[in-house]
């Protein structure tokens, strides 16, 4: 099987603050061991159920420059930095995987899920929307994976991530990491959150049938930014609509068109 983890940090056990996902802070260095204890649990639980695993894990924090190599298992690739294509946290994605998984995902922009709580750009997006439903990071790339006809098997995050995600698809295994609460989290000794990633990453194999391959038929993306200056600009867009001072509509059958939009009007 191959398999591809898409792994973001503000989803992880137990992080409450920004300082904690920004490299080069004291506090981040306890976290990114964090996040790479948590994506060797879910590569070893693979590797459990099928020992010819391939698994290609997508730095997607940030810099995309998070995760040290050297303490993952020896069957894991690893793609860091951008890939300077519309796919942004998916890139690598393809028709030739079997599964995606999305590691330490976070509630998105508008919701109250987590301290964190943001969609993208946390300093210039207010929220988006899809379809008139918020739109959050599990959404977007969910999309990204379906367009290729790869189903996503499993999401780790926070616990409202994790009830959002089961209301798209019931299929979708996930492990809450953490439970967010107004500016911070409850959260289980980490040991025991990558005891539970192991545990569910065994059973994605088994999962994986039954997991929703179905996209929606149109798309409209809906932004709304901080700064009305971001609207303006990106209503130079081909299709973009500006439907007030700071807030932007683009439509499009095709999904890999609405992630091109997003790649340049942002
Ligand atoms: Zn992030």
């Amino acid at each position: 099987m191959k398999v591809f983890i898409s792994a973001d940090v503000e989803g992880i056990n137990g992080m409450t603050e920004w300082c904690e996902a920004t490299k080069g802070r004291p506090e981040y260095e306890l976290f990114a061991q964090r996040q790479v204890k948590e994506l060797a649990a879910i590569s070893e639980g693979l590797h459990d159920s099928d020992p010819g695993i391939d698994i290609l894990i997508k730095d997607g924090h940030e810099t995309a420059c998070n995760i040290v190599h050297e303490f993952l298992p020896e069957y894991t690739r690893l793609f860091r930095n951008t890939g300077r294509t519309p796919y942004i946290m998916m890139h690598g994605i393809d028709q030739g995987f079997d599964a995606a998984i999305f590691s330490g995902y976070h509630s998105g922009a508008g919701t109250s899920g987590s301290p964190l709580c943001h969609t993208m750009e946390p300093d210039s997006i207010v929220y988006m929307k899809i379809n008139d439903e918020l739109a959050d990071e599990f959404l977007l790339n969910y999309y990204s994976a379906l367009y290729n006809g790869v189903p996503v098997v499993m999401v780790t995050g926070d616990e409202a991530l994790c009830q959002r995600v089961k209301k798209v698809d019931p299929a979708i295994l996930t492990v809450a990491a953490h439970v967010g609460e107004g500016g911070g989290v409850f959260s289980c000794h980490p040991n025991i959150t990558n005891r539970e990633l192991r545990e569910t990453a065994a059973k994605v194999f088994a999962q994986k049938s039954q997991c929703s391959l179905v996209l929606p038929s149109h798309f409209a993306m809906e932004i709304r930014f901080k700064d009305h200056q971001m609207a303006k600009r990106a209503a130079w867009y081909d299709g973009v609509r500006r439907i007030d001072d700071n807030t932007i509509v683009y439509e499009n059958d095709d999904y890999f068109e609405v992630l091109k939009a997003y790649m340049f009007i942002i």
